[in-house]
């Protein structure tokens, strides 16, 4: 089978063959069908992060296929079934973490496409218990996004508390701020955009963004003040400035979600101002299996729209460029 494999961090990912994996108690082998384009492969394939993965590995945690092998032990799914492999691919199920709903903290979890190989391939293991089932009526390729950026920005929404009144800023319109925009809307908010290409500004005022801010145009802090302030700041551009400009846009009372990883990101704000404005700096970090079963049962509602473009798994290190430069649709979707 076909694998796309990250051989040195920062080198152009290599196509190779590799057996096909067979699964382990618990496991499944997946035949996939689409595989999102995370943002966070990039990071994972030029080592940007403090935790590290170890190469050669292949990345890819938004993959969607059919089960073509069980392991022992597997009754969750059946060969054949439909499923979603997420970035959470393992959590111990027992720690405190575990049992109080934050099985994303977990501090035993295993990532898919990062600390175990992933779905740039076209067979690919997953933990049975973290691969999600797909509802009939949700299509591989909007599945596919929905399994990271989608699951992502509904709890990042979540983690915010947005309510019906709050104004909420979504700072990055690409394969993740695509979807918390609708979420944001679902949620009741209203919503302003912000990004620095004219597509993804287009894109927004096509999903409903009641507000575009252009950020190479004006400064969004200036801006969302003008609004009366953001209730829900929620950054996902991969740009470290984007976050303090988010920040200054909050108004009194107002909770800025952290969600991008910048390479060696930091984050300086004023203790005064916060403190005497009541603000909040949160960190929110993907969603559990119980956001992503939420999100594929809106997505089944009719109630999100899925914006990609497909693509051949063996296009990956253009796509990559692609993305890095601007030039992809929110999403794009690797096929084997
Ligand atoms: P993406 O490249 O698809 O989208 C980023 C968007 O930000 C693009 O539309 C780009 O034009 C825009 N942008 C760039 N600079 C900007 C600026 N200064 N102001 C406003 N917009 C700007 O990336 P993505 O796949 O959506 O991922 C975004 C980030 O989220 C990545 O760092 C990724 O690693 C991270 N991520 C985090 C989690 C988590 O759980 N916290 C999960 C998935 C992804
Ligand atoms: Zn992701
Ligand atoms: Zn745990």
């Amino acid at each position: 089978m076909r694998a796309a494999v990250v051989r040195r961090f920062g080198e152009p990912l290599v196509i190779e063959d590799r057996p096909i994996p067979n699964p382990g108690p618990g496991q499944i082998t997946v035949r996939m069908q689409a595989s999102g384009l995370c943002h966070t492969d990039i990071h994972a394939a030029n080592g940007d992060w403090p935790v590290k993965p170890t190469p050669p590995f292949v990345p890819g945690h938004e993959g969607v296929g059919t089960v073509h092998a069980v392991g022992s032990g597997v009754a969750s799914v059946s060969v054949g079934e439909t499923v979603a492999v997420p970035w959470l691919g393992y959590a111990c199920g027992e720690c405190e973490y575990c049992l109080a709903g934050w099985e994303t903290l977990c501090l035993k979890q295993q990532n898919t496409g990062y600390s175990v190989d992933g779905c740039y391939a076209e067979y690919f293991l997953a933990e049975a218990a973290f691969a999600a089932r797909v509802p009939a009526g949700v299509n591989v390729f909007d599945a596919a996004p929905l399994t990271c950026a989608g699951v992502t920005t509904y709890k990042a929404v979540k983690v915010g508390n947005v309510r019906p009144t709050d104004l909420v800023a979504i700072s990055g319109i690409g394969g993740l701020g695509h979807l918390a925009l609708q979420y944001a809307k679902i949620a009741g908010g209203t919503v302003a955009a912000i990004d620095i290409t004219d597509e993804k500004l287009q894109l927004a005022k096509e999903l409903g963004a009641d507000y575009v801010i252009d950020a190479r145009a004006e400064n969004p802090a200036v801006a969302l003040r003008a609004l009366g302030g953001a209730d829900v700041a929620i950054g996902l551009a991969v740009d470290d400035k984007s976050f303090a400009t988010a920040y200054g846009g909050l108004r009194r009372g107002g909770r800025l979600v952290l969600v991008a990883l910048p390479a060696a990101g930091t984050l300086s704000i004023p203790v005064f101002d916060t403190v005497l404005n009541g603000n909040s700096v949160i960190g929110s970090i993907v969603g559990t299996r119980a956001d992503l079963a939420d999100v594929f049962a809106l997505h089944a509602l009719g109630r999100t729209k899925v914006i990609y473009e497909t693509r051949d798994l063996g296009s990956v290190n253009a796509s990559i460029g692609d993305v890095l430069h601007g030039r992809a649709k929110a999403r794009i979707v690797l096929q084997p």
